[in-house]
C-alpha cells in the first residue's frame, strides 16, 4: 500500500479579481482530474484521472482501474466516456470537455473520436504511449489543449513509477 505525500499545486493560484468572475478555469477542472489521479495512486494504480464537464458542471469522474478490475480497457477516459453518456442519456459528448491528467493513449483517443467530444484538455504529455505518437486522429470537431498543470500531473506519475521500481 502506497502512502501519498502531499503535492503542492504551485501554479494553482488565481489573480484575485479574475477568480471572482471566472472560478471555472481549465486549472480548476484539471485540479479535479488530479484529485482523481491521486485516488488511483492510493490504490496502487497508474495515477491518471479525468473529469467531464458541461456548462461548468462536472458530470463524470474517473481514474485508472486496470489493476483493480483486471481490465486493460479500464482507463480513466473509457470509464468517464461511459459515465458521461449515461448522465446525458445519449452517446455523443457534444458540448463536453474532458480534463485528463495525461495525454490519452490510442485506445482512449479512439473512444474519444467516437464520442465526438467537443474538447479535451490534458496535463502531462506521454511521449511513449500518447495518441499523437501514433498519429491517431481525434474527431474533427474536437478541440485540444495540452500542458494544463503539466508539471503536477507528470510528477505524480513519475513518483508512482519510482516507488514501484523501488518495491520490486
Ligand atoms: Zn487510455
Amino acid at each position: 500500500m502506497c502512502t501519498l505525500p502531499k503535492i503542492e499545486i504551485q501554479n494553482y493560484i488565481f489573480p484575485k479579481n479574475l477568480a471572482m468572475l471566472t472560478p471555472f478555469t481549465d486549472d480548476y477542472f484539471m485540479k479535479k482530474a488530479f484529485e482523481e489521479a491521486e485516488a488511483a495512486y492510493e490504490k496502487g494504480e497508474i495515477p491518471v484521472g479525468v473529469v467531464v464537464v458541461i456548462n461548468d458542471r462536472i458530470i463524470a469522474r474517473g481514474h485508472n482501474l486496470t489493476e483493480t478490475l483486471n481490465d486493460v480497457t479500464a482507463h480513466a477516459e473509457m470509464q468517464a466516456i461511459t459515465a458521461a453518456a449515461g448522465f446525458l442519456g445519449g452517446k455523443y459528448l457534444h458540448n463536453c470537455t474532458m480534463y485528463i491528467t495525461l495525454e490519452p493513449c490510442q485506445m482512449c483517443a479512439g473512444a474519444l473520436y467516437w464520442s465526438q467530444i467537443s474538447k479535451i484538455v490534458f496535463g502531462a504529455s506521454d511521449s511513449t504511449r500518447g495518441y499523437r505518437k501514433f498519429g491517431v486522429q481525434l474527431h474533427p470537431k474536437t478541440e485540444v489543449k495540452s500542458g494544463v498543470l503539466e508539471n503536477e500531473c507528470g510528477e505524480l506519475l513519475k513518483r508512482f513509477f519510482i516507488e514501484k521500481r523501488n518495491l520490486n
